[in-house]
């Protein structure tokens, strides 16, 4: 064992129980692979503004944010405020809340592409759901996505991210439009849908180049296919949303994360016409689940938007670069190779000296998994695939904090790796 994992094993006894009760009754003591690492992943026991605690009475300054969905920190008052007064009123019922209409008017209203919205559960729906209005509207079964993108735990998408095509998925080269063009050419007439994200998020943070969201669009419409954009974690980019930053109009958009304030939530909004496939009243498509649009959830999720203004997100965005730049001066300090993807407030880092082209094909695991526990030995909780996620409640005295922290723990890693 190295020292790193010696310390971390010390300073968590209790999570090490915790985890070793949880395999008890759930596969590997886990729920979600993302958040899972060896030896064991935290107990967490509560959040507040930009920082976690663990139930070894550890604290931590909060770089995951809950994989994004978190973009105003842990129970922002106003946030709660709204959770409260809304679940006074119950949790759910079985007919429209005033809160669904208010989310969906504020989200068209912020998304020039969205004329009209459905909600879902998680972000995972959204793409079932947007597939599902992709197929029924062009009677085509198959879907082009990124290699390495990724769009929820649903069969047709998870295969994508590993890089395996399947019996309804074929994948092309995200960033290279040439490969869009050519699976459309060959397989155009079976596709129904072009997914993409702005930013391969789980790959890595790996933003779209200038002009390959907008091609990928053209072309998918020459052949015939929808274009939709994953904006479940890049919404929080611009206030109309990255593609407003792309200058494109996608067919279907998915939300998910933030637009539920925190608690669990996906929409998909577009054109009127497709989205139309999915009226009830015109019985084409039976869409339902039992917590879609729950005033608790919409409630949140309208604060959350709302108080996403452009200042905000320049100021998440300004902070993403400070911690960029004082991220890179460290790693060189001490010797260690260093490089960052960046998109606003979203970052990974990786202990090589450029980005690979997704974190699967990575080949510095064995850093990565070690600075992972050194910085959660200093205090910083990162994802451990290197992403770090800011929020609106993060300040100037976070970021030189969090910075002086992870300097030392490259300088925990070096004197383990070097
Ligand atoms: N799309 C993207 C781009 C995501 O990052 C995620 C979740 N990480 C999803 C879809 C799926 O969302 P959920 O976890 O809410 O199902």
């Amino acid at each position: 064992m190295t020292r790193i994992e010696e310390i971390f094993c010390q300073r968590t006894a209790r999570s090490a129980a915790r985890a070793v009760a949880a395999q008890a009754v759930m596969p590997g003591g886990d729920t979600r692979a993302a958040a899972y690492h060896l030896p064991y992943p935290l107990t967490i026991e509560r959040g507040e503004g930009p920082f976690v605690h663990d139930v070894d009475g550890n604290r931590y300054v909060d770089l995951v944010n809950n994989y994004t969905s978190l973009v105003h920190g842990h129970a922002y008052p106003p946030i709660v405020e709204a959770i409260c007064s809304a679940a006074k009123h119950s949790t759910a019922w079985a007919a429209r809340c005033d809160g669904q209409v208010e989310l969906a008017t504020l989200l068209a209203a912020r998304v020039a592409s969205v004329d009209k919205l459905r909600f879902t559960n998680s972000g995972t729906e959204a793409a079932m759901l947007a597939m599902q209005i992709a197929r029924a509207a062009t009677g085509r079964a198959k879907i082009l996505m990124a290699r390495h993108g990724y769009h929820g735990s649903h069969e047709d998408t998870e295969i994508g991210l590993i890089g395996m095509e399947g019996p309804r998925t074929y994948l092309a080269e995200f960033g290279n439009v040439e490969s869009f063009e050519c699976a459309l050419r060959e397989h155009g007439h079976e596709i129904a849908c072009v997914l993409l994200e702005p930013v391969m998020g789980s790959a890595g943070m790996v933003p779209a180049p200038a002009g390959f969201l907008a091609a990928v669009e053209k072309a998918a419409h020459r052949a015939g296919a929808l274009f939709i954009l994953d904006e479940v974690i890049c919404f929080r980019l611009a206030t109309g949303g990255a593609q407003s930053l792309h200058g494109i109009t996608p067919d279907l958009t998915m939300f998910g994360k933030l637009i539920g304030g925190g608690l669990p939530v996906g929409a998909v909004g577009g054109r009127d016409d497709l989205l139309a496939l999915t009226d009830p009243g015109k019985g084409m498509m039976f869409v339902s689940g039992t917590f879609n649009g729950n005033p608790v959830t919409t409630a949140a999720g309208v604060v959350s938007v709302h108080e996403l203004t452009a200042d905000r997100i320049d100021a998440m965005s300004r902070h993403a670069d400070a911690l960029r730049a004082g991220l890179e001066r460290a790693a060189a300090r001490c010797s260690l190779p260093l490089s960052v993807n960046q998109a606003g407030s979203l970052l990974n880092i990786f202990f090589t000296t450029e980005p690979p082209a997704a974190t699967i094909v990575r080949t510095d695991h064995e850093q990565m998994r070690l600075f992972h526990l050194a910085a959660l030995n200093r205090g910083v909780f990162l994802a451990p695939r290197g992403m770090i996620v800011l929020s609106t409640v993060v300040t100037d005295a976070i970021v030189e904090g969090v910075l002086e922290c992870l300097h030392a723990a490259f300088a925990d890693l070096a004197a383990e790796i070097l």
